[in-house]
């Protein structure tokens, strides 16, 4: 299919042109006629699958109509809002926007927490069509009266999941008090879950539904394998992993905020240089760490699933779960970074044995088992117990030792499958 059939017109064709588009992404082909349409749209869509522009093309065509270019900021009301869960997806939609929007005289503007709030204001005060803003932000420049939202004609609730599980529903309710309730919104996420579907109920009127093949198809030339290993063992195995296989860049997950911060210090102590994204960073501490990883002047970037949300950082080499999400699609979501667009990729989880809940869950997803492969050094002592790890739901994982898929394979280091079979025999034996 080509952008020619879907009702862009000849700017915004250009435009895509310039950016090397040669066809449309799927979701881009189901929703933009829908968006052009007018409809209100509930899209499951990931990042990477071209969903920002599957969006903002669409509603700068409609807006661009009666873009004025008057200079008074009374000739520029807020006309479109895209709220996103994090700053990185904030500035991540906000440059597309400025991307796609080149040469029209439609303004944009992005506002999030964590910055000083002056500078937003200066800019809010010029007048900006397009407004791109995390909730909790926004909603201060709600209070300041620094915006006006009451000519709102398209809202946009992107990684509206993310926003659910942040917590964020609640103001989000707030703002939608503050715009029209006549006007058209979308809704993108990249899971259908019944509680989005509600909030899709709440918030869109009579919505199309445009669903789009998720990235569960892990790409062919991308490398699966984990390492079993206790847990307090991990960061050496990593640290081995990185200097046996000269791992240049490599994006570690950990599950938590803390977790992550003290394997970043770790790993920088023991020579690997390291830096650290997640939530209690500031924006400007995030932005530096992800300079110095893109500029690979560290090799190591440890983030938190939250945190990475939005990253523009694809493509890697490497991408290590610290530990396994427990979330299984948050392993689809981790591992999409690496093996894309025909480059080879590695994806390598460290599992120790409390870890056997969330590695069912991920092969069930997967619909097959990793490959295991084996540091003897490094394997699980199966004469300790699992640790009790802090488990936020179900019971802890037990395994029995005569069962356990963790006892060591003899003296051999072939690969031995860890499989569904063993799961099930690990599992029965709970
Ligand atoms: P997104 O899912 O919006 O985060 O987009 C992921 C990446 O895909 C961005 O870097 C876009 O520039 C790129 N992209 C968006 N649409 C297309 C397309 N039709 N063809 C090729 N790349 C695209």
């Amino acid at each position: 299919m080509s952008f020619d059939t879907l009702g862009l017109s000849a700017d915004l064709l250009a435009t895509v042109a310039r950016e090397g588009y040669t066809e449309p992404t799927p979701v881009q082909s189901a929703a933009i006629p829908l968006i052009l349409a007018g409809r209100d749209v509930l899209a499951a869509a990931q990042t990477g699958t071209g969903k920002t522009a599957a969006f903002v093309l669409p509603i700068l065509e409609r807006l661009r109509g009666h873009a004025n270019a008057g200079f008074s900021p009374a000739r520029h009301p807020v006309r479109m809002l895209i709220l996103t869960p994090t700053r990185e997806l904030a500035v991540q939609v906000a440059d597309a926007v400025k991307t796609y929007s080149r040469g029209s005289s439609l303004r944009s503007a992005v506002v999030y927490g964590g910055t000083r709030i002056d500078p937003e204001i200066k800019l809010l005060w010029k007048g900006v069509e397009i407004l791109v803003a995390t909730p909790g932000r926004l909603l201060d420049h709600i209070g300041q009266r620094t915006v006006n939202l009451s000519q709102v004609e398209v809202l946009v609730l992107d990684e509206a999941d993310r926003m659910l599980d942040m917590g964020f529903i609640p103001d989000v309710r707030k703002i939608l008090g503050h715009i029209p309730s006549q006007r058209q919104t979308l809704l993108f996420s990249a899971t259908f879950s019944d509680e989005i579907r509600r909030l899709a109920g709440e918030f869109l009127h009579n919505p199309e539904i445009v669903e789009v093949a998720a990235r569960n198809s892990i790409a062919d030339n991308l490398t699966q394998v984990l390492y079993p290993v206790d847990q307090s063992r991990k960061a050496d195995l990593l640290i081995h992993l990185i200097q046996r296989d000269h791992m240049e860049q490599v994006l570690v997950f950990t599950r938590s905020k803390i977790g992550a911060s003290r394997l970043a210090s770790y790993l920088d102590r023991r020579g690997v240089s390291t830096s650290a994204i997640h939530g209690d960073r500031s924006q400007q501490e995030r932005t530096r760490a992800l300079e110095a990883f893109r500029g690979r002047f560290v090799k190591v970037l440890v983030a938190t699933d939250v945190a990475s949300r939005g990253l523009d950082i694809e493509n890697l080499p490497y991408v290590v779960n610290f530990e396994l999400p427990f979330e299984p699609q948050d392993y689809i979501h981790r591992i999409g970074r690496t093996g894309r667009a025909g480059a080879s990729g590695t994806a390598i989880s460290l599992v120790s044995p409390d870890e056997v809940d969330e590695l069912r869950g991920v092969q069930r997803l997967l619909r097959k088992s990793i490959p295991c492969a084996v540091v003897e050094e490094f394997l699980p002592d199966p004469d300790r117990e699992p640790a009790p790890a802090a488990r936020p739901r179900g019971g802890r994982a037990h395994l029995s030792r005569t069962q356990s898929p963790w006892s060591r394979p003899g003296r051999s280091t072939a690969t031995p499958t860890y499989g569904q079979t063993q799961l099930s025999a690990a599992a029965g034996s709970r």
